[in-house]
């Protein structure tokens, strides 16, 4: 980390300006070479300085410099960022002149990386700094900004600092028996404890499992045979007219995506082809992509066609996305019903027609009910933000579990205390006491570059 790394911070495209940014103990004495004002080596930190990046005595650009010293810094580094004309000509060439100057372009997530590194954040903040840029919706950018703003990091370590005392309380007791003015933490304190502590982990995890729902979006597959309105709702659900609708069996061959906003939480809607036994080549992946995605979907919406009979392939559909998160939509209620509703009474079911928005919200309300988004959207987004935290957390989890069962079968409290401590360690990962590099490497690898 010795080196000063780049990297333009700004998307790269035409707009009114554009930020270049150093880090690094070189940052201000390169930027120094090519700017034409105030000496930055002797302006204070946290100053704008007007001027002009020049080369070989030519005006490149006019611009206006930040210069913050270490360590209260982004990266608790030297930084300097240069706020340039918009445009990728004048952009590149001022990073190009940066580069020749001694800086080196930085790599993906380098700049989050030397804050995590040179501990002014944690690793959940870290992974925070990511969803926020990354968020699609409003309660994605609650959790995001909750995270970053330490509540993930407090709960967290929080629970550590309880696992903590319990072990010191422990060792005390191991090494000191002979004292009598501490307290004894008999073998049902810990157990009382644990009990207590495995509660509470297991509420986080549980609260955290809605966070794939929150930042993805829930994966909705509408599935059903040609022609029994597949289009016609996914249109009406997206308010536009994006499938084409025709009444010749087997139009929607491709795979239709579009995202509508539902109580803050996005619905990425899939219109597939329809379901039926087809020889024609085409349509026929269409069909095998379609029931391959039932098993990545998080909610399926089955259509039928309510002026017709059950037919073969709709209790085929039907059979194979039993136990789903299923709705069964029977459309074209509008004409004269002949479904057998009776063969359904397993289901989720809402009645529409396409021919009005009156099924379709009924269609929309469900879907609030099936997944509790009215709750999830009243909730105070105090989560493990991502499937590495809730999978550490779970291992940790289970390590209490380990606990309770040493304490059962008589184990020697110094097993007990492995297992606790193994779960303290555990839990460090989450925010990043311990860890590889090579888990560093990856997780920031997924940034993008300047940030
Ligand atoms: P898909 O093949 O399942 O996607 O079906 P489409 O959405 O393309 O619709 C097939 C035909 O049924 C079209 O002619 C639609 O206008 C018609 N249709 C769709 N929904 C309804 C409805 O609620 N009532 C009636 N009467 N016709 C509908």
């Amino acid at each position: 980390m010795d080196d000063t790394i780049v990297a333009i911070s700004t998307s790269m495209g035409v707009g009114a300006i554009s930020i270049i940014r150093m880090s690094g103990n070189k940052s201000i004495e390169i930027a120094n070479k090519l700017f034409k004002g105030k000496n930055l080596e002797k302006v204070a930190s946290h100053t704008i300085n007007y001027g002009y990046i020049i080369s070989e005595d030519k005006i490149i650009d006019e611009v206006l410099v930040s210069v913050m010293k270490s360590p209260k810094t982004y990266t608790t580094e030297d930084i300097v960022e240069i706020n340039c004309h918009g445009g990728i000509t004048t952009t590149n060439k001022i990073l190009e002149l940066l580069i020749l100057n001694g800086a080196r372009l930085a790599m993906p997530g380098e700049f989050t990386k030397r804050a995590f590194l040179n501990g002014r954040i944690d690793l959940t903040k870290s992974e925070a700094v990511m969803d926020l840029i990354e968020s699609k919706t409003e309660s994605a950018r609650e959790v995001a900004i909750n995270s970053l703003q330490g509540k993930t990091f407090n709960m967290i370590e929080n629970f550590r600092n309880k696992i903590k005392d319990l072990l010191s309380r422990i060792e005390v007791n191991i090494d000191y028996p002979e004292y009598y003015d501490i307290e004894i933490v008999t073998i049902d304190k810990i157990k009382e404890e644990i009990s207590t502590m495995k509660k509470e982990l297991q509420n986080i995890i549980n609260e955290s499992k809605n966070i794939k729902i929150i930042k993805n979006g829930i994966d909705t597959l509408i599935i059903g045979r040609p022609n029994v309105g597949k289009s016609s709702i996914l249109n009406k659900l997206l308010g536009e007219d994006k499938a084409i609708v025709t009444d010749i069996e087997g139009t929607t061959r491709d795979i239709v995506e579009g995202e509508i906003i539902l109580n803050n939480i996005k619905l990425n809607i899939i219109d597939t082809a329809g379901i039926r036994d087809t020889t024609d080549k085409i349509e026929k992946i269409g069909v095998e992509k379609s029931l391959s995605l039932i098993d990545k979907a998080d909610l399926i919406i089955v259509v039928l066609n309510g002026s017709e009979k059950l037919t073969k392939e709709d209790k085929e559909i039907l059979k194979k996305v039993n136990n789903k998160n299923t709705i069964v939509v029977i459309n074209k209620i509008d004409l004269n019903q002949q479904i057998e509703k009776n063969q359904l009474q397993e289901f989720n079911i809402v009645e529409t027609t396409t021919i009005n928005d009156s099924g379709i919200d009924k269609l929309k309300d469900k879907i609030i009910e099936l997944f509790n988004l009215e709750q999830i959207e009243s909730k105070d987004y105090n989560y493990l933000t991502n499937i590495r935290q809730i999978t550490l957390a779970e291992k940790s989890l289970k390590k209490l579990e380990d606990v309770e069962k040493g304490i059962k079968e008589n184990l020697p409290i110094d097993m007990i205390e492995i297992d606790l401590k193994a779960c303290f360690d555990l839990l460090g990962e989450i925010i990043g006491k311990t860890y590889s590099d090579e888990i560093i490497d990856n997780l920031f690898e997924k940034f993008c570059v300047g940030k």
